[in-house]
């Protein structure tokens, strides 16, 4: 007798309580997320590395959208109802998955963010054990997506470069490297506090922390990043500086699977395309002044082949997140 249930929709639209609520440091909240319907969360026999999901948050009123019922086009639906009914969409990622069966926990570090402050920093910064939200992410056994962590055949080394905002995706992706692998992660996070000093990575990984302490937003990680690569490069010291808001694409993401400015898609293995930092796969991700400024250097300036990176704007300064 077949055990196989028929789900209206390739992902998991679930419900989920607050089990546990952690300030990790200054601006991050840890919760852990909890539902039966969990037990099929993830994609078999595949690690989570950079597995982006999306929270659905309370309205003002703190009433929770339901989905009950919902089919492919479950995202125009929710977001024809009013604005102040529906709550609010964010995507976020999964820093892990702990327990098993019934008890699966999805955790999530949450960024608490100066103001401007949107629903989900807002909603972090009070979150509390049964608090509800509903989770949508990958079902085991159907397609889902929403992993970008994808090195080149030919990679060797890695460079990883976030903000806090994907700290969260770089400390998943590290916990499934082989402990082979070898490359530098750039991590800028907004004070010294904030700094996770027991991340784990394989010993050939070297992680830069940069506590921002009161510097401009990204200008920490240009300097090192910028200089790491000009090194790398054999290239002058590059001065990289901060894109300007006319350069800046709000949905900036350009992987060698799919670009946001409609640039061709590259089929080349990089080992045969232009020998530029052969060898390195470069995964690039936070606010998007930030990732626009390593995409003009390492593109334009270095001339980068397009499947040795991946380009992501997490989030956008003085923008909010769409729905
Ligand atoms: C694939 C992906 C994975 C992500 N993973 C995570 C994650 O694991 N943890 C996490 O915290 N975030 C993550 N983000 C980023 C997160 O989705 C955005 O920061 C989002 O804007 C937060 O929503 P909000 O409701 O707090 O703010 P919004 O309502 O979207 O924005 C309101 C205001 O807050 C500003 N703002 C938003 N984020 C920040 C910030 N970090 N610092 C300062 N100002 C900010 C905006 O510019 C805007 O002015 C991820 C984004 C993507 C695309």
């Amino acid at each position: 007798m077949s055990t196989q249930v028929a789900h209206a929709l390739p992902m998991m639209i679930t419900e989920v309580t607050v089990a546990a609520v952690e300030q990790l440091s200054p601006s991050f909240v840890r919760v852990e997320l909890a539902s039966p319907e969990l037990a099929d969360f993830g994609i078999e026999g595949q690690p989570l590395l950079d597995q982006r999901i999306k929270l659905v948050f309370p309205n003002a009123a703190g009433e929770l959208s339901s989905f009950a019922g919902a089919d492919e086009s479950w995202f125009g639906t929710w977001l024809q109802r009013p604005a102040e009914e529906r709550g609010h969409m964010r995507t976020y990622t999964v820093r892990a998955v702990i327990g098993t069966g019934a008890e699966t926990r999805v955790v999530v570090d949450i960024v608490v963010h100066e103001p401007p402050c949107g629903p989900g920093s807002t909603w972090a910064r009070s979150a509390a054990v049964g608090d509800r939200l509903v989770l949508l992410g990958p079902r085991r056994g159907m397609a889902y997506g929403g992993i970008e962590f994808a090195p080149h055949a030919g990679a060797q080394e890695l460079l990883l470069v976030a903000d806090e905002t994907a700290l969260p995706a770089v400390a998943a992706i590290l916990a499934d490297l082989p402990d082979t692998a070898v490359g530098q992660v750039f991590l800028e996070v907004p004070v010294a506090a904030d700094i996770q000093a027991d991340l784990a990575a394989p010993p050939g990984i070297a992680v830069t922390w940069l506590p921002r302490d009161g510097a401009e937003h990204g200008t920490r990680i240009l300097a090192a990043a910028g200089e790491r690569l000009a090194v790398r490069a054999a290239a002058e010291p590059a001065a990289l500086a901060l894109a300007a808001d006319d350069e800046i694409d709000p949905d900036l993401w350009e992987t060698p699977e799919y670009s946001s400015s409609g640039e061709e898609i590259s089929t080349g293995d990089a080992r045969a395309a232009k020998k530029v930092l052969p060898g390195v796969y470069a995964w690039i991700a936070g606010e998007s002044a930030m990732v626009t400024s390593l995409r003009r250097y390492l593109v334009k300036e270095v001339g980068i082949d397009r499947s040795q990176v991946a380009f992501m704007g997490y989030w956008r300064r003085g923008v909010a997140m769409r729905s």
